[in-house]
């Protein structure tokens, strides 16, 4: 059915009924039951909760540092971070650092195939995006690190990732009622779902290009005001150009509150060997990137 959207020798793409489904249940319960609810203690509370989970599991744990490398951490806090990111209701932390590999390896190639690319339109992407799943032909090829790979609890959290949400939804239940638990965590999941894929769909089409990545046909955007609200996600050709770069937002007003978070962490000891573009020495060279345009 989506036979022309991967070369066959990389894989598949297949419709996710597990993933549609699990859009929806957030979705629907959020828009019908959390959204009347919310008062400003909830919309608050549900900020604290989308920053704890997107900014320091998401951006600053799982893809600064797990599938990027940018900075030394000890295990606990980048387990802490990982069990963060769980209860941003996206996926399976191993599934979700692996689908990261396959579109940087797909992105870096000249002709990108369509499901990796961004050569269609919004209403097709969220489609593609958030129905259907690619199934890689050659698991081996997209290896992960061993110590990402075999860390027990990356792999129970893995296998369980839902249940924390659904966890979470009873907690906020059994404290508050129907109406918060459906806000905070059903609307905030849906929420967050939604606006992880809106920002990956813009900051790839539309927006500056400060560097052009040589043999890339996927080179990402910076969009500002969304780089600014995604916590530095959407400085996304920066990242492009430095993926280990722990530093997103590159100019004075390129607001990067994850890089905030990596900071703070680093002013505190937690952290070290923290690599960003503007610090030389240190950063692995990106991908083919030119310097600025
Ligand atoms: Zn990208
Ligand atoms: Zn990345």
């Amino acid at each position: 059915m989506f036979t022309r959207l991967v070369p066959k020798e990389a894989g598949r793409v297949v419709f996710s009924w597990k993933k549609t489904a699990w859009l929806y249940v957030m979705l629907v319960p959020g828009l019908v039951v959390g959204l009347p609810a919310l008062t400003p203690q909830l919309v608050l509370a549900a900020i604290v909760l989308a920053f704890a989970t997107l900014c320091v599991g998401h951006s600053v744990g799982l893809h600064r540092n797990v599938i990027h490398g940018a900075y030394r951490a000890p295990r606990w806090l980048v387990r802490l971070m990982v069990y963060l990111f769980v209860h941003t209701g996206l996926g399976g932390p191993l599934s979700w650092v692996r689908l990261h590999h396959y579109r940087d390896h797909w992105q870096s190639q000249r002709r990108c195939p369509p499901y990796f690319a961004y050569r269609h339109g919004l209403v097709r992407d969220y489609f593609w995006n958030l129905h259907l799943e690619f199934r890689p032909r050659d698991v081996e090829r997209y290896r992960l690190p061993c110590d990402v790979e075999n860390d027990p609890w990356l792999q129970f959290l893995e296998r369980t990732w839902a249940w924390h949400v659904v966890f979470g939804w009873l907690v906020a239940f059994a404290l508050l009622g129907l109406g918060p638990a459906a806000a905070l965590v059903s609307l905030r999941v849906a929420a967050s779902i939604l606006g992880h894929w809106f920002v990956g769909y813009v900051a790839h089409k539309y927006g500056e290009r400060r560097y052009t990545i040589a043999g890339a046909e996927e080179e990402g955007r910076n969009v500002w005001l969304l780089g600014v609200i995604s916590f530095g996600e959407g400085f996304h050709n920066n990242h492009h150009a430095h993926p280990s770069s722990a530093k997103m937002g590159e100019r004075w007003w390129e607001f990067d509150l994850g890089w905030g978070v990596v900071r703070l962490l680093e002013w505190l000891g937690l952290v070290d060997q923290v690599k960003t573009s503007g610090r030389g020495g240190t950063l692995k060279p990106g991908a083919r990137a030119s310097a600025p345009a």
